[in-house]
């Protein structure tokens, strides 16, 4: 699992345990992504299935994608489609993934990169392996997230960050059992690089097998723990989890986990909108109306256009 990484975690900077008055987050869930399929037909795992939007809040949707190791003319995408009223966040871990979107954004990410399109207002894109990874095939694992935006933000323009694999702040846990990647937003008094309209943290920690780690975490923020690698416990009360499980944290100052073999854990928290969420397919509105008003400006070409014949927009299945 490249990502990045470091050859002596202990020069980084490091995230203090927190101490005992600090509150300890219980675990309120753990459930187990289902596998599907997204775009052209590459292996998702449905990351927040089963869970209540109340508790993902400000988080809609979570998508790993493989990990899957792929042979020659084998690597998939998606075609063109429309997003509009929220952000999509992916990072990739291993391969490579070529965007482009309607609103001039677009760059090549691996290993440790991430892209951050904020669709707002709307927009048209499409995500892709080069053609030369096509030609060669090899690993593909990464993710890809969805963060809401306020009412007030779903019809801001559309930006897109370019964020390199060598931008991301690295620290470590207390004792140096865990590198942890910031990779967008705040976390123990480091930011990372990504701008977010909604306050958020976003960390891809990496905890020695046997290592338990204690970290603080926002009270005001809500806390989820995406295992993307490995097996392990979390929470206190050492809840088993391993690859492709979520955890669900109450509230709290501090949250805990440990692993059992090499851990990637993937840490994401943020401040919940509390608006009424109206979604379809790859739409993020606050009501039925507005829903119909994105697929009428999609279908009249308002969410701009492509040197290609965009795809429509199918629910459920079809929605990276
Ligand atoms: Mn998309």
């Amino acid at each position: 699992m490249p990502a990045i990484t470091v050859d002596d975690i202990l020069v980084l900077p490091r995230v203090p345990e927190p101490d005992v008055t600090q509150a300890e987050r219980k675990v309120t869930s753990v459930t187990t992504a289902p596998s599907g399929y997204e775009g052209e037909g590459f292996p998702v795992r449905r990351a927040f299935a089963g869970v209540d939007l109340k508790r993902l809040d400000p988080f809609i949707h979570m998508d790993q994608m493989g990990e899957v190791d792929y042979g020659p003319g084998e690597p998939k995408g998606t075609a063109w489609h429309p997003h509009r009223g929220f952000e999509t966040v992916t990072y990739i871990i291993d391969g490579t993934f070529r965007h482009q979107d309607s609103n001039g954004g677009g760059g090549l990410i691996t290993n440790g990169d991430t892209q951050w399109m904020t669709a707002g207002g709307g927009l048209l894109h499409i995500e892709a392996p080069p053609e030369e990874l096509v030609m060669s095939g090899g690993l593909f694992h990464g993710f890809q997230l969805w963060v809401n935006l306020p009412a007030r933000l779903k019809m801001t323009p559309p930006r897109y960050q370019d964020i390199r694999a060598g931008q991301v702040a690295l620290l470590s846990s207390g004792d140096g059992g865990a590198l942890l990647r910031v990779i967008a937003g705040e976390f123990g008094g480091h930011a990372g690089p990504g701008i977010t309209h909604t306050p958020i943290s976003l960390v891809h920690a990496t905890v020695s097998a046997g290592a338990q780690v204690r970290l603080p975490w926002r009270a005001d923020f809500n806390s989820l723990a995406y295992v993307l690698a490995g097996s392990g416990t979390v929470g206190a009360e050492k809840r088993p989890v391993k690859m492709g499980q979520l955890a669900v944290f109450g509230a709290g100052d501090a949250i805990t986990f440990a692993a059992q073999t090499e851990l990637d854990i993937l840490l994401l928290g943020g401040a919940p909108i509390r608006e009424p969420v109206a979604a379809y397919g790859p739409f993020v509105m606050n009501t039925r109306a507005e829903l119909q008003q994105a697929f009428e400006d999609f279908q009249a070409g308002r969410l701009g256009s492509v040197p290609a014949v965009p795809a429509e927009p199918r629910p459920g299945h079809d929605v990276i």
